[in-house]
């Protein structure tokens, strides 16, 4: 950790009153074993599987590949993202016809809709490799829009028995829509990195753009309150998966606008650990609606920062 200070974290998440809040890591294959500190992984990103390919990996591949990270987790839980193509992460084999606007594309779980063959080959090499490790696999969809395919996403994921089965949230009408889709699947998870480019109608690529993208932004704070709130109503987990989660002045916030768990980069886990120890959850409470009725990303942080104090 930076901050010589900081605890090390002791690998229970939670605040000062008990309040459990999962500390997870996000990992893309090769740095698991850097993660294990983590409780498990919140976001198995999947995409270096299928990097510089001109077809899609054999199942046979993709177990391997997945075997590697679940062997590190073994008993653990581990949420893996199928594969997240298009826009930012743009992938040779499935590239279409060239597109104006790839952030608003055929992208994410748009992309599995029209390559099926794609999306249940990759479930069956998840379910295979978690089976062979004995790792607790949860698996969920990017770029989801409507209840609609989020059930779509659950019915393609029954056959292959699966621990769990959920989306992300991270397009405005996802969130807008939550109550609908948490029906759908058995947890959510934010993923504010897309979801505040999406509410901001900002690229999250641009530096010049980066207060307007912020997760501090009131607008994306009421967002994840929506998701918090379906999570609750509905009794299902809601994970965040955005650089946002490592953040541990907003961690306390995001637990009071009801977010369950965190998944982060790995260093950043002694800090938003220690954040959690150091307040209850009706302070996180307090502090989630004071920065979420904020004017802005300076006033949120402004807002929140004394309730921890008192
Ligand atoms: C996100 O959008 O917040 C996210 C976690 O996914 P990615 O950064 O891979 O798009
Ligand atoms: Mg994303």
């Amino acid at each position: 950790s930076a901050h010589p200070e900081v605890a090390p974290f002791d690998g229970t998440g939670r605040t000062a009153d008990g309040r459990r809040v999962e500390l997870l890591a996000n990992v893309s294959g090769g740095d698991a074993a850097a993660a294990t500190r983590a409780e498990g992984v919140g976001l198995f990103r999947t995409e270096f599987v299928f990097l510089d390919r001109h077809e899609a990996p054999s199942i046979a591949d993709q177990t391997a590949a997945y075997r590697e990270v679940f062997a590190a987790f073994r008993g653990r839980r581990v949420v893996v993202r199928t594969l997240d193509a298009g826009s930012d992460k743009p992938l040779a084999f499935l590239a279409g016809p060239r597109e104006q606007n790839p952030a608003l594309g055929v992208r994410g779980y748009r992309t599995a809709r029209a390559h099926r063959e794609v999306l249940d080959t990759q479930l069956a090499a998840i379910a295979a490799a978690a089976q062979a490790e004995q790792t607790d696999a949860w698996v969920m969809a990017p770029m989801v829009a409507t209840a609609a395919e989020a059930r779509e996403f659950a019915a393609a994921c029954r056959p292959h028995g699966f621990a769990a089965v959920g989306v992300m949230i991270e397009t405005p009408s996802a969130a807008l829509c939550a109550a609908e889709l948490v029906r759908e699947v058995d947890f959510v998870s934010l993923g504010t990195n897309d979801l505040a480019q999406y509410a901001m109608a900002a690229d999250r690529q641009l530096a010049p753009l980066a207060e307007l993208t912020d997760a501090w932004q009131p607008a994306v704070l009421r967002l994840i309150r929506l998701v918090g709130e379906a999570g609750a109503a509905a009794g299902k987990p809601v994970g965040l998966c955005g650089e946002a989660a490592g953040d541990p002045a907003l961690a306390p916030v995001l637990v009071g606008l009801g977010v369950t768990s965190l998944s982060m980069a790995p260093r950043a886990l002694d800090e938003v650990a220690a954040a959690l120890r150091a307040v209850s959850f009706e302070q996180c409470v307090a502090a989630g609606a004071a920065a979420a009725a904020a004017p802005g990303p300076r006033e949120a942080r402004a807002a929140a920062a004394p309730v921890f104090s008192r």
